[in-house]
């Protein structure tokens, strides 16, 4: 089983401070002004009350496993290479669900609630500029 290999992301002007932010090792969300909804993906308005301009904010990184799969086929490279993995959505401890990856640990020890800290898989690119993947381990 290989470290999976993500594929590059792409980076629109709504999501690029995301990207950003994982290249620095923070986990950026945005918090609603409004309405105080904390979100995820990053969008140019609250997807709850629609107010412009959600603000962005360094998360904690911590969550927990809310539910998860063991992925041990998938032909499309790089996945190939990766099986098993565990694809997840880890529930952050400021609200939102992310799907991610966990890695750091066999994926037979993934359970639903299993407290995880996230890890950035660093990803530089073409222009120079680094971005980076978030994903989980067991905190
Ligand atoms: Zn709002």
């Amino acid at each position: 089983m290989a470290d999976l290999q993500h594929p590059l992301v792409y980076a629109s002007w709504e999501t690029r401070g995301y990207w950003e932010g994982a290249g620095r090792g923070e986990l950026v969300l945005q918090r609603c002004e409004a309405c105080g909804t904390v979100q995820h993906k990053p969008r140019a308005i609250c997807a709850t009350c629609f107010a412009d301009a959600p603000r962005s904010f360094v998360a904690s990184g911590r969550g927990t496993v809310h539910t998860y799969t063991v992925t041990h086929q998938n032909q499309l490279p790089p996945f190939a290479a990766a099986c098993p993995y565990v694809m997840a959505y880890v529930e952050l401890e400021e609200g939102p669900r992310l799907l991610t990856h966990v890695v750091g640990c066999d994926p037979t020890e993934v359970r639903v609630g299993m407290p995880v800290v996230v890890d950035f898989q660093p990803q530089e690119r073409t222009d120079g500029e680094v971005f980076g993947v978030p994903r989980f381990r067991p905190a």
